[in-house]
């Protein structure tokens, strides 16, 4: 049966800095129980402290159209049904083409192992599979977080800036970031004060690199073209001087040889 795409809706407002979103995401995901102040191999998501007692989720926003899937020459990185993007660890270079194409700065690398391997929120695509919420979403007091249909936390989020417009900021981070993603914000005050980039652009980032990826057929096709046409023209050349040479060589015999 197909699934609908899911998402995440933050809504700052409500979180008290709990960290309970991030132990919890450790304990469905099977990794190490210390909360780090960062995201990092073994920190999928982080809980900031900003200014006037402002704490703000970062984690992996599963884009609509991941610039990281696109950068992948491998596909190690896939868009699945459920709204996640995963990661196969049995297809990845380590070329960490990802990690820089990500808008969002997300994606990380265990450095410091032989076998290294991009690590990243999944958005539990498995507890979803089985009809579950996400560990964060499910362990968080005070649905600062809160798991869904994506369209239907779109619904609730513009509901509750039309219901509160002196408590909300009226813009919903994520909605149009990177041609949208499935991790949305709410907030009381200007994202870019909470630390939130306003630069990510509002279309799906792959298409910068489909400008550039649907040259490659014209400029590898001129360029063979240009090295065949080249190739031909200097063994045209060679083989016309060493005839004129042979010509001129057999004239010489004649001349003054052997007669
Ligand atoms: S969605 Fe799952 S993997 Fe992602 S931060 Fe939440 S608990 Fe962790
Ligand atoms: S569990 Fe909820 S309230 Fe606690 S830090 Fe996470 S999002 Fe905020």
């Amino acid at each position: 049966m197909a699934i609908k795409s899911k998402g995440l809706l933050i809504d700052i407002t409500r979180c008290i800095g709990c960290d309970a979103c991030s132990e919890n995401c450790k304990a469905v995901n099977d990794l190490p129980p210390q909360v780090a102040p960062e995201l990092d191999s073994d920190n999928w998501t982080v809980v900031y402290r900003r200014e006037q007692e402002q704490y703000v989720r970062n984690l992996c926003r599963h884009c609509a159209d991941p610039a990281c899937v696109s950068a992948c020459p491998v596909a190690a990185l896939t868009k699945e049904e459920s709204g996640a993007v995963l990661y196969d660890k049995d297809v990845c270079l380590g070329c960490r083409y990802c990690m820089t194409a990500c808008a969002f700065r997300i994606l990380t690398f265990e450095w410091f192992s032989y076998n290294p391997r991009i690590r990243k929120c999944v958005l539990c695509d498995a507890r979803i599979k089985e009809g579950k919420s996400t560990g964060c979403a499910e362990a968080c007091p005070t649905e600062a977080t809160v798991f869904g249909d994506l369209d239907t936390l779109v619904k609730v989020a513009k509901a509750r800036i039309a219901d509160q417009p002196k408590k909300y900021h009226d813009y919903i981070y994520g909605l149009d970031e990177a041609g949208g993603t499935s991790v949305l914000y709410l907030t009381s005050v200007p994202f870019e004060k909470l630390g939130f980039d306003m630069t990510v652009p509002k279309y799906p980032l792959p298409q910068l690199t489909w400008q550039v990826l649907k040259q490659v057929p014209t400029i590898v096709g001129v360029g063979a073209a240009f090295l065949g046409g080249s190739y031909f023209l200097f063994k045209r050349r060679a083989a016309v001087a060493a005839a004129e040479e042979a010509a001129k060589s057999g004239k010489g015999d004649k001349g003054g040889g052997h007669a």
